[in-house]
């Protein structure tokens, strides 16, 4: 019998629903804002609970997955991605300096997987499509494929004496206040939250960040609601909340 090749049997076992419905306003990485959510339903060939016995006494655990949404095309004599460099220009460092991809969390690699330490809200076993994993602190968009979970072991991953390297804090905050032409007084004090954080998160690109440009408006998509805002030297405002 010829064996099985586990390179070219990964497949997702499921999807993750999110708060955010594009790429841009996805925090740069997972607990920067407690509050976005996500829900893992699996693929019917994984619907099982069976699986899952025991994660329930987990606090966090790992996510595995795509990036799916990289649009690269591929390189035919390499089969991957073809758009990766050896260097890449880390948001951390400003987007000026370059480090080696492997020295960083780029989306933009040989193989566009990603891994994610997220929060275990809960475990639904009510809705039809159950078990569905109820997350937050995510990092992804909408729609994410994931590949594999583990738990979070606290005895093995977290290690309080690692060194980060280019990285060794979690980047500065924006303070956010809100335009009244927003009508915050509007949303429920849930959604609120969530869309303060993640523009505290400061989404903008690096190279924009240490240039004040107040007039300038971005805008990202949370919870289905088109929100825009500005930002003069460390104060963001939110300028406009739409559905
Ligand atoms: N924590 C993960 C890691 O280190 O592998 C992801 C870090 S990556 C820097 C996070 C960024 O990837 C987000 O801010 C967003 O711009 C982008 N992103 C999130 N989900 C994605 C997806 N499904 N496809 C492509 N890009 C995605």
């Amino acid at each position: 019998m010829a064996d099985i090749d586990p390179i070219t049997t990964i497949s997702p076992i499921g999807k993750l629903r999110t708060c955010y419905g594009e790429k841009f306003g996805v925090p740069r990485q997972p607990g920067l804002v407690e509050e976005a959510w996500g829900e893992l339903t699996f693929e019917p060939a994984y619907r099982n609970a069976d699986a899952l016995r025991g994660l329930e006494g987990f606090s966090h655990l790992w996510l595995i997955f795509l990036f799916h949404q990289n649009h690269v095309a591929k390189n035919p004599s390499t089969n991957s991605a073809a758009t990766w460099k050896p260097l890449v220009r880390p948001p951390r460092l400003g987007g000026n300096d370059k480090i080696g991809v492997f020295a960083s969390r780029s989306p933009f690699r040989p193989n566009p997987l990603g891994m994610s330490c997220v929060k275990l809200e809960s475990i639904d076993i009510t809705h039809p499509d159950s078990p569905i994993l109820k997350l937050s602190g995510i990092d992804l968009v909408d729609g994410t494929p994931i590949i594999d979970i583990k738990p979070y072991l606290p005895y093995a991953d977290a290690l309080p004496h690692a060194v980060g390297g280019f990285a060794p804090e979690a980047p500065a905050k924006l303070r956010v206040i809100w335009d009244e032409r927003a009508h915050s007084e509007n949303l429920p004090a849930s959604l609120r939250q969530l869309i303060e954080s993640t523009i505290a998160a400061d989404p903008r690109p690096a190279y924009q960040q240490g240039n004040q440009a107040p007039e300038r408006e971005y805008g990202c998509l949370i919870e289905g609601y088109n929100i825009r805002w500005s930002v003069d030297g460390d104060v963001a405002t939110i300028l406009s909340c739409n559905c």
